[in-house]
């Protein structure tokens, strides 16, 4: 059970984010949201985790690729609930492009969100895990932080980074009860891969259905998407007590993409 512990997951109003926040408040964990969306629906959101886990829950709308932002989600996180137990690093966005053609303000964004938001994050968050002798510091990664994809420059070069950041963080933390690791998912069906099935509908007047067969033919052998809710509970395992010696790992949930 993670009951009392507290949690952080960046980019959990959408997606793989929101299935992990849900996955770790179903284990007492309380939570701090943070992404962008519709302020309604982000209220409603937060009061849904309050009632259907009896956690506390917070969102904060922290702008991930500035870091003065993410230096006022963790002080207020802190000072709303507590000291941060879990980090996961988890905003992210893509673009796609020929590398000759890539827009330079989409290069500076995509390793502004994707990668150094961990650095500022996990730097900010260390001193009280190390001085409570406790933290689980999980980053999704991808596929694409061990392989790369034409046109996913950016992407590519992020998610290989966030790995070679997971590590370092995994050393200079490896004799405490502290521990880092990287998540590697395949195809999910999120809003970030729903636009890269509707743009390959659209290139190629297929049909949406058709697209995904097609994008997962290629990559991923099962032929499925890995679900929000598989990573939500591979995060759960990460933060117990018997993956204290898991460390340093980009763990794979690919649907056997990195198999091949
Ligand atoms: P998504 O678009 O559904 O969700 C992204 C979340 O990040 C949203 O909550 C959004 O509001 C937030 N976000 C975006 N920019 C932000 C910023 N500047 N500051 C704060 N929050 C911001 O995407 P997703 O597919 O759930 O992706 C989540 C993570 O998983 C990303 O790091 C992505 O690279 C990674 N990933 C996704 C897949 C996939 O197939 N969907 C595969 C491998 C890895």
């Amino acid at each position: 059970s993670l009951q009392g512990k507290n949690a952080i997951i960046t980019g959990s109003t959408s997606g793989i984010g929101l299935g992990i926040a849900q996955a770790l408040a179903a284990q007492g964990a309380n939570i701090v949201l943070n992404g962008f969306g519709d302020s309604q629906e982000i209220a409603s959101l937060k009061d849904e985790f309050t009632r259907q886990y009896g956690i506390q829950a917070i969102h904060h709308p922290a702008d991930l690729a500035k870091p003065e932002q993410i230096t006022d989600l963790i002080q207020e996180s802190t000072r709303q609930i507590g000291h941060i137990d879990i980090l996961v690093n988890n905003a992210g966005i893509q673009y796609v492009a020929n590398i000759e053609d890539f827009p330079v303000d989409r290069w500076d964004a995509i390793i502004a969100i994707n990668l150094s938001s961990a650095f500022h994050t996990t730097r900010l968050v260390l001193p009280a895990m190390k001085s409570r002798g406790w933290g689980r510091i999980i980053n999704i990664a991808s596929a694409h932080g061990l392989v790369a994809s034409a046109q996913k420059s950016a992407y590519v070069a992020a998610k290989h980074g966030i790995i070679g950041l997971t590590k370092a963080v995994a050393l200079e933390t490896a004799q405490s009860n502290i521990t880092c690791n990287a998540i590697c998912p395949g195809w999910v069906l999120t809003p970030l891969v729903q636009k890269q099935v509707d743009d390959r509908a659209a290139q190629e007047d297929i049909s949406v259905e058709e697209a995904k067969r097609a994008l997962l033919s290629e990559k991923q052998p099962s032929g499925e998407f890995v679900t929000p809710a598989q990573l939500g509970a591979l995060s759960v395992f990460l933060c117990s007590e018997e993956a204290a010696q898991v460390r340093g790992a980009a763990w794979n949930m690919d649907g056997g993409w990195l198999a091949q």
